[in-house]
């Protein structure tokens, strides 16, 4: 029998909100119902305030639903337009020193000082190789580095690092990231069945996505590097909404229709305030090994005009080079394998321009002066 989403309301009419004494069920507040074999997932809309009071209920909404027949797993998520300030006076000090004009959004992480997304407006242009290497960049450059793949249509962080097997539970809910080439490592491609098909759409990918997020031991990072899901949809928009992102690199080919889609995720960013750090022009060109022939395969520099044009920083070109995609499928990134590379050097010229910019130009100025009254 396959449940529909009635009986999911039903189910939850027994579970009862704190302060009103409402059924959840028929509060109107339960969105995005997705039935999925033995699977259910949806939403729980609050307000950011009532984070913690709703955490009670998204646990008793997940156990009721649980108890139907047939049902293995539920995935229950609390989802806040506008999640609570949470970020610390240095932080909104740096912000408006740096004059970018972020509004704190979602909640921050503790122990995560910088959270950036690397996106593409479609998938196949190279953002989770881009992602990889700007993460092991970041990480050559002395920041303690983070890589959290939410590419939930084709999650490609485990194969790039080489990393197989599941990660550890610690504690009640909270994973152990997995480790490689000293970085901490969390993928969607961890925790769900490569077999099984891709039918995951809205409410399922964000609590998925939150929960990688937010449940798992990452301990104190400089740098979290997201790998976001290719394109500019409801998905991504939620999700670069819910996560309290610093910046986002995007990555885009040099072809006209690549640098199309690169610019709804420019636009995408800023309507939810969050900072472009800069356009990467990846496959910008190729040089071929026998002759040292230079080919404009895609036509290069197109990125660095649609940077221009949008006022967004370019952050650097990566040829098409084969090392690059070995290296990824054998699960070497380049940076970490041929440090001295060409290639290498230019994802970590890429790396020193997104640090400066996180760093922002509060750095520069001296800490102030204590002064102790006696
Ligand atoms: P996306 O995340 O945008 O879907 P991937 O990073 O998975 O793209 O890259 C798609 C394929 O292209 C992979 O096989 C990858 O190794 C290869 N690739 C990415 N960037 C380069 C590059 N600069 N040179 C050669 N191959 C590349």
């Amino acid at each position: 029998m396959t449940l529909a989403p009635s009986d999911v309301l039903r189910a939850l009419e027994l579970v009862k909100l704190p302060a009103s004494g409402e059924a959840l069920g028929t509060s109107g507040r339960v969105s995005g119902i997705v039935v999925d074999g033995g699977k259910i997932m949806f939403a729980i809309a609050i307000d950011a305030s009532e984070a913690a009071a709703m955490e009670p209920v998204r646990q008793a909404a997940e156990r009721a639903v649980t108890g139907l027949p047939g049902v293995t797993q539920a995935f229950v998520s609390l989802t806040a337009d506008r999640a609570p300030v949470a970020r610390t006076a240095a932080q909104t000090a740096r912000t408006q020193a740096a004059g970018s004009g972020v509004t704190p959004r979602a909640a921050a992480i503790p122990g995560i000082r910088h959270i950036i997304a690397v996106a593409s407006g479609k998938g196949g242009v190279g953002k989770s190789t881009t992602a990889a290497n700007l993460a092991v960049g970041l990480a050559t450059l002395g920041l303690k580095v983070g890589i959290m793949d939410a590419d939930i249509y084709g999650p490609s962080v485990p194969k790039i690092f080489g990393v197989t097997g599941k990660p550890r539970l610690v504690g009640g809910r909270t994973l152990a990231p997995m480790e490689a080439y000293g970085l901490k490592i969390m993928s969607i491609g961890f925790l769900i069945d490569e077999e099984t098909p891709m039918i995951w759409r809205g409410p399922m990918v964000i609590s998925a996505i939150t929960q990688m997020l937010r449940e798992v031991a990452w301990g104190e990072l400089d740098v979290l590097v997201v790998d976001m899901p290719p394109g500019t949809g409801d998905a991504q928009l939620t999700m670069a909404q819910q996560t309290p992102l610093a910046g986002a690199v995007i990555v885009s080919t040099p072809q006209d229709l690549a640098l199309l889609d690169a610019r709804r995720g420019v636009a995408m960013f800023k309507r939810v305030e969050v900072p472009i750090l800069g356009i990467v022009e990846n496959m910008s060109y190729f040089i071929a090994p026998d002759t040292g022939n230079r080919y404009d395969i895609f036509g290069h520099g197109g990125a660095r005009h649609e940077a221009e044009r949008l006022g967004v920083p370019f952050l650097g070109e990566i040829p098409l080079a084969m090392p690059i995609r070995e290296l990824s499928d054998n699960g070497r990134p380049i940076v970490a394998s041929d440090p001295d590379s060409p290639h290498a050097k230019a994802y970590v010229a890429i790396a020193m321009q997104v640090k400066r910019a996180l760093e922002g130009p509060s750095t520069l100025r001296p800490a102030p002066r204590i002064v102790i009254e006696t």
